[in-house]
């Protein structure tokens, strides 16, 4: 007899193929995305996506429908948002979703047949990874090899097989940890599945929302490989004058500046070189302070370009007419790598 999946399943698990069978069989088109009920859907995808980009996993849970449509929308909106980083992040933290219902499912469940069809699913069929589930208790095992190939991309100490429970040839884990030995792999399974999408036509009403969403976001992800500035923005230029000429530029413009250059590719020893001409220069200083906006110091968040809404109320906009319905500097010049 075939155990199957239930819809509760499909609802945690929408990148499964019976959720992709599930859509074959109600013949669902895209365009049906542009109907009015479906509002609703497109409204949590981007919900979704927004948690994300802020670095939260969405743990909301609806019906397997909502759900199976949801992820649909939040792969269409990546892919017509068309940038690499939004991607990679947004993989991360479904794949991070995926990890906390699996880990509920695996320690929670009684029925050790459904606990098995779910290893079955996700780690033999998706990753070819053979892991044996107790059925009274949260332990599981698996072959060394297979643990090594994950557990050596791992730098922390308990990941190390000399702190591992092994016997037999098998690795004894928690099913926390034998989760998060596939959170790469489930991330680069989304990743591609964005990749590999071929859309001939996004829905108008997810592009939209697409587009809002780029704009955004736009000062915080790089757009390296995406766009080509073809000038800088009056502001920027403005506050450039003033580092050549050796003159003192207030805290709001360096961190304006800097964050701007950051944001268009450049790297954080040209941010640094920008600023030696302040009179004020300390090339220690400047390099924690640049490394600290980039994300690499401190809490790690890479600081956004702020909006010209604020760089208009901190007196740093020179607004000029090819400024008009710009929100964030990083608009400005930029033409789209074809
Ligand atoms: S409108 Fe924006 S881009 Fe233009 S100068 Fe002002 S802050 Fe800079």
């Amino acid at each position: 007899m075939s155990i199957k999946l239930g819809s509760s399943e499909l609802a945690k698990y929408p990148f499964l193929q019976e959720a992709s069978d599930y859509i074959h069989e109600t013949k669902f088109d895209f365009e049906e995305f542009d109907r009015p009920e479906m509002i609703h859907i497109i409204n949590r995808a981007v919900e979704k996506l927004e948690n994300e980009l802020k670095g939260k996993v969405y743990s909301n849970l609806d019906e397997y429908e909502i759900e199976i449509m949801t992820f649909m929308v939040s792969l269409l909106l990546i892919k017509s948002i068309g940038l690499e980083e939004v991607s990679k992040k947004c993989s991360l933290f479904e794949a991070m979703r995926v990890e906390k219902f699996l880990t509920s499912d695996l320690s929670n469940e009684r029925s050790v047949e459904k606990k098995r069809l779910l290893v079955q699913k996700i780690f033999f069929e998706l990753f070819k990874i053979s892991i044996d589930v107790n059925s009274t208790s949260s332990i599981c095992k698996l072959s060394v090899p297979d643990y090594l190939q994950r557990a050596s991309k791992m730098n922390e100490q308990e990941w190390k097989l000399i702190n591992r429970s092994v016997k037999d040839g098998y690795v004894y884990l928690d099913t926390d940890e034998t989760v998060r030995l596939i959170r790469n792999e489930l991330s680069n399974l989304i990743y591609s599945r964005i990749k590999n999408m071929k859309v001939i036509e996004i829905p108008v009403s997810i592009k939209s929302r697409a587009d809002e969403l780029r704009d955004k976001y736009a000062g915080r992800y790089v757009y390296r490989n995406q766009f080509k500035i073809l000038e800088y923005p009056p502001c920027i230029k403005h506050a450039m004058e003033i580092i050549n000429k050796g003159e003192n530029l207030p805290h709001s413009a360096r961190f304006m500046l800097a964050t701007y250059m950051l944001a268009i590719g450049k790297t954080i020893e040209d941010v640094i070189d920008i600023f030696r001409n302040s009179p004020d220069y300390n090339e220690k200083v400047t390099r924690y302070q640049v490394e600290h906006l980039a994300g690499k110091k401190g809490s790690h968040t890479k600081y956004s370009v702020p909006s010209c809404d604020r760089l208009r109320s901190e007196d740093l906009c020179f607004a000029i007419k090819e400024c008009e319905n710009l929100i964030n500097p990083i608009q400005f010049g930029r033409r789209k790598i074809t």
